[in-house]
């Protein structure tokens, strides 16, 4: 009997990639009935939870964990985006070797890399193979990256400094300063790393958004207007986590809701990898204190450095409850609930009871929210984050976007004040009849006939057509 047809996917590090992939895959297998593997690279931080999520796969779905990389030559204080990038670069050699073995003893149809894979595109050359992104977040974003070649010849000043803000094709104006993160610091070695990669964007063969048309219609319209040289855009999303991760008990966070009244708790996370300073991490207690409203808040230990401190780590080092004001859990036992760094995110944003989302707009988190139906308070803290923000605040009406106010802090009084708005205001309630709208779009886009659904049918197809 034929072999069915292989697709090999290469997720660079972070939950926030491999959890939309592993979705992607597992229609692939299931819908199109192709087999896959996954090629994971790494630079030796644990792996228990990208470990247990890819051994729950079915059997057409297999994994292959290569060397860990070494960052030890890396100063400390380099970016998240130049670590994820090089731990690729530097796993190249035992990718080819991992394709080798494929190529030899499969059919492959083509190589799915995410944003920051593109290094991977002439190992698949080699054997033939054609080579598309899977692009984990918003059409605006990558339109965004499809520019950045052009906008870093156009303007020599920091974008922070545009005194007009930019307007990607059929996308809301973004100021500047909302720009990917990596983008905000010329100097910086990420910057020239965004730059080279985006410059190899067109030499992919496609590129596969998980967004949908009816969430961002004129952005995908323009990217689709390209002409020459620039690559198909597929919406297939939203491709979010489905059921339980498994990561931690879920029954403390689903009881305690059960016990809540109808949309009444504001959820607090910011992601996998997102960290507060000290001083913020108070401020957001006291503003949740203050405003008397129901929370159940996912507390990592703070770090006065980066944002993204627990990208690679994910868990608290420290025990993040000795960070949180004295006496604070005790004042808030009768309306808040505190866990230490995971919660079961899909259940508590599914659960009724669940009324808001304090969300630091990574895209999966708020496709979920949107999935569910569950307004935000947006946020952001790093990579496209900001981006995000504007599109859900400004564009989608989904979300308040936060302020920061000159001590580059959000006050408590403020917070106080968005999640009452949130949850009781008139403004939340526009907010969350705006997100309803969109989770019917969302599942109309990924029904039998949707546009994702049918979008990604016509990529397998001319995979299939394609195979080696
Ligand atoms: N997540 C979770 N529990 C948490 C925090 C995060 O299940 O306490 C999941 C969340 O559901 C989402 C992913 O981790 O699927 C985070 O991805 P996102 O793109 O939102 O942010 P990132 O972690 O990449 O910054």
């Amino acid at each position: 009997m034929e072999q069915p047809p292989h697709v090999v996917i290469v997720p660079t590090p972070g939950m926030g990639h491999l959890i939309p992939l592993v979705e992607l895959a597992k229609r692939l297998v299931l819908h199109h009935h192709f087999f896959v593997t996954f090629i994971i690279t790494t630079d030796g931080s644990p792996m228990k939870h990208q470990k247990a999520i890819l051994e729950a796969l079915p059997d057409a779905i297999s994994s292959i964990f290569l060397p860990p990389v070494s960052f030890d030559d890396l100063p400390e204080d380099t970016k998240i985006e130049t670590r994820i990038a090089l731990s690729l670069t530097r796993s190249l050699p035992a990718l080819r070797d991992s394709f080798k073995v494929l190529a030899e003893s499969t059919r492959l149809a083509a190589l799915v890399v995410d944003l920051f894979g593109v290094e991977a595109f002439h190992v698949a050359k080699e054997f033939g193979v054609s080579s598309y992104i899977f692009y984990p977040t918003t059409a605006m974003s990558l339109s965004l990256d499809l520019y950045i070649p052009e906008l870093d010849q156009k303007y020599s000043c920091e974008y922070r400094d545009l005194p007009e803000p930019v307007k990607l094709p059929g996308c809301v104006p973004v100021h500047g300063s909302d720009l990917i993160d990596p983008i905000q610091d010329r100097k910086n070695e990420a910057y020239n790393m965004v730059v080279y990669i985006t410059k190899k964007y067109p030499l992919a063969a496609g590129i596969m958004v998980n967004s949908f048309m009816d969430l961002e219609p004129g952005c995908f319209k323009a990217l689709n207007e390209g002409g020459e040289g620039k690559p198909p855009v597929y919406p297939v999303g939203p491709l979010i986590q489905s059921g339980s991760d498994g990561r931690v008990d879920e029954s403390e966070c689903l009881s305690w809701l059960d016990k809540q009244p109808n949309e009444s708790v504001v959820y607090i996370s910011f992601g996998s990898g997102g960290t507060l300073s000290h001083e913020q991490l108070n401020e957001l207690a006291l503003g949740l204190e203050m405003c008397g409203q129901r929370f159940l808040w996912v507390v990592r230990s703070p770090h006065e450095k980066a944002a993204s401190a627990a990208y690679f780590s994910v868990q608290s080092i420290k025990d993040p409850f000795d960070f949180l004001p004295k006496g604070f859990l005790e004042r808030t036992k009768e309306v808040g609930l505190v866990v230490p760094s995971w919660a079961p995110q899909i259940q508590v944003l599914s659960h009724g009871s669940t009324g808001g989302f304090l969300t630091h707009c990574g895209w999966n988190s708020t496709l979920e929210s949107i999935v569910h139906g569950v307004p935000m308070i947006a946020w952001p803290l790093y990579a496209e984050q900001r981006m995000n923000a504007v599109l859900l605040a400004d564009d989608l009406k989904v979300a308040l976007r936060v302020k920061v106010n000159d001590k580059g802090l959000v006050g408590h009084k403020d917070i106080a004040n968005y999640v009452r708005g949130l949850i009781e205001g008139e403004e939340g309630n526009l907010l969350r009849n705006k997100v309803k709208e969109l989770k019917d779009a969302a599942g109309k886009a990924l029904s039998q006939e949707g546009s994702s659904t049918k979008s990604l049918a016509e990529v397998t197809q001319l995979w299939k057509k394609h195979q080696k």
